[in-house]
């Protein structure tokens, strides 16, 4: 059993999951003050993200729609909200604890799943062109160095995130 499954199992309701979770523990902090909000460069751009919202859905028990929706992909870990919320919620990181629910239930963007792949097989989320390696050259910058991608494979098998991965794809 899945340690989703076996949290629902628990009884936990979705706000005491999250704060279970590694990044999610000062969820329940929250008082709603809106300081995340106005301080988010990304929610001045879409509509469709807001951290104060996202917050308050997970308290408010909307298990399906916040680790089913798309906006705890479009934070940029920027840290801005962290730094400014009176109450210290760790925003950045509980957004990090909902994505780690919504990866291991395999609810995860296409591109992220790319990303993940291109890691675990290149050891960089995107490859590097001919265009970007010619280009360095001309600005007289060293070519890039290898990887190292088994350093990091052995890194990521020992997080358990290829394993993880590799179940997410089989789904
Ligand atoms: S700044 Fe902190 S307390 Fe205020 S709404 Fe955001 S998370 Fe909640
Ligand atoms: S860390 Fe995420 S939620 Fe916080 S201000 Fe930056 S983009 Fe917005």
């Amino acid at each position: 059993m899945e340690r989703a499954e076996r949290e629902k199992a628990a009884g936990l309701s979705f706000p005491e999951e999250v704060a279970s979770r590694l990044g999610g523990e000062t969820i329940k902090l929250c008082y709603q003050c809106g300081t995340c909000a106005s301080s988010c460069p990304v929610a001045k751009i879409t509509p469709n993200f807001n951290p104060r919202e996202l917050i308050k859905l997970s308290l408010l028990g909307e298990r399906d729609e916040v680790i089913s929706g798309d906006a705890i992909w479009l934070c940029c870990s920027c840290y801005n909200c962290q730094e400014r919320c009176p109450q210290k919620v760790e925003i950045a990181e509980v957004i990090y604890a909902l994505r780690n629910i919504a990866f291991e239930e395999g609810r995860i963007p296409p591109i992220y799943s790319e990303f993940a792949s291109a890691l675990l097989r290149d050891g960089r989320i995107i490859k590097v062109s001919k265009f970007v390696e010619k280009k360095r050259s001309t600005l007289g910058l060293p070519p890039l160095k290898p990887t190292g991608v088994e350093a990091l494979t052995r890194i990521l098998s020992a997080t358990g995130f290829n394993k993880l991965y590799e179940r997410r794809e089989r789904k």
